[in-house]
């Protein structure tokens, strides 16, 4: 292993293309999946991974599709409020709907049971909140309790001034649901009421749903048995700036650490999967088909799944270990060894890929940069805020060398530990 893990090690110092893939991906822009920007962005990481082998493939996978003209949000008086439908939103009837404004503040499951009574008709208004800690609630349950309560449209606010709007997925996935749009800070402070008076809007949104399709980039190097090691990351992203932490990142690590071991792998005893999935930021959707339609036989042959997704952007990296005990032994001690610092954090979070392997019952954890760090750069995710030069080439470095420190044991040790990772 220490061979092995030197050998990688040794490559990824020497590789100077992780940063110029980075850039490149940033280049694409946002690869909103459905865009000629998502197809940009799995074109080229495509080619990368075919210079490593030719047995680079792609694999197709459909998803809920979804586009929408420009949506507009107004007040009673006509001015225009900052208005970016949520993607999958439902639609407002031709005409646009009209409706009061309900503000929940941050948008809990208390103040939604608070408010009960005065939501049903009225478009509610919550807030953002940094992704990634222990103590946030995700956009998608806050739309699923105006749903549940009746409200007749969704509104999300950035909370940081001067950020402009955000993105993000309703989750919606082409069933029933309401309009959902983000908003920025400035137009929220605009929606307070005056006196006892609310504000009233009106909201128009045109989405049509359709079938669409986009691919898995694949790259299978075997080892000695069928077992492999899936590392993995998320290539689309939204279209309100360079997608850059979220997930270039992620992207541009995973391929520099595929080039570093692509040489060894053969004597390793298990091999490595590479998978670059789309259509992440749509509930998951492509990595959801991807491991719904493989079989019990060759889900089994999955030892572990290493996802990377938002490893820039900040310097502390955390392993979000999916409630599997022993994988979270496994990476501290891994980790210890090579002297790498890393924080763990065992429950299961459905924030991105690595949750439909968990879900599956494949031992899953995704690496994250900034948990619990809200005032990091991680913060501009999902804002015209995610661009390039919020990373650092240091901390696309320390996430290559903890992904390969992590990989090259999952590669190499016994089955006693990796098999055993399994168990609940
Ligand atoms: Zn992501």
């Amino acid at each position: 292993m220490t061979n092995l893990l030197d050998a990688a090690m040794t490559a990824l110092a020497a590789d100077a293309a992780m940063q110029s893939d980075f850039t490149a991906l940033c280049d694409c822009c946002g690869r909103r999946a459905g865009t000629p920007s998502e197809k940009a962005g799995i074109e080229f990481v495509q080619s990368r991974l075919a210079a490593i082998s030719p047995a680079a493939a792609l694999e197709p996978v459909a998803y809920a599709g979804w586009r929408c003209p420009p949506a507009t949000l107004r007040l009673a008086d006509g001015s225009e409020l900052a208005c970016n439908p949520l993607l999958g939103s439902a639609s407002t009837p031709a005409a646009g709907l009209s409706a009061e404004v309900i503000d929940l503040g941050r948008g809990s499951e208390e103040d939604f049971k608070q408010h009960a009574a005065d939501i049903a008709g009225r478009c509610v208004l919550v807030r953002h909140e940094y992704p990634f800690s222990a103590v946030h609630v995700h956009r998608r349950r806050k739309y699923g309790w105006a749903m549940d309560h009746g409200a007749a449209a969704f509104i999300i606010a950035n909370p940081a001034p001067g950020g402009g709007p955000l993105s993000g997925s309703s989750g919606r996935g082409g069933a029933a649901g309401i309009p959902a749009i983000a908003t920025d800070y400035e137009s929220a402070a605009r929606l307070a009421p005056v006196g006892s008076k609310r504000a009233r809007v009106h909201l128009k949104i045109e989405g049509e749903d359709y079938p669409a399709q986009t691919r898995v980039a694949i790259l299978n190097l075997p080892g000695q048995t069928r077992d492999c090691i899936v590392l993995s990351a998320h290539i689309d992203g939204h279209d309100l700036a360079e997608s850059a932490m979220d997930n270039a990142t992620g992207v541009a690590v995973v391929l520099a650490v595929a080039r570093a071991f692509a040489p060894l792998i053969a004597s390793c005893r298990r091999g490595l999967r590479i998978c670059f999935f789309s259509a992440e930021e749509w509930a998951l959707a492509g990595s959801r088909q991807y491991l719904d339609r493989m079989s019990a036989d060759e889900r089994s042959a999955i030892a572990l799944n290493i996802n990377l997704d938002t490893v820039g952007g900040d310097t502390q990296l955390t392993a979000l270990t999916s409630e599997f005990p022993r994988l979270e032994t496994f990476v501290v001690e891994a980790a210890t060894a090579a002297g790498l610092p890393v924080n763990t954090y065992a429950p299961l979070m459905g924030n991105s890929d690595h949750f439909n392997f968990a879900r599956h019952g494949i031992p899953a954890l995704r690496l994250v940069a900034g948990f619990d760090r809200p005032q990091c750069n991680i913060r501009h995710i999902l804002t015209r805020g995610d661009t390039r030069e919020k990373v650092t080439e240091a901390e696309l470095a320390a996430a290559a060398r903890l992904t390969a420190t992590l990989l090259a044991r999952a590669l190499t040790d016994s089955d006693d530990v990796v098999m055993a990772l399994r168990k609940k």
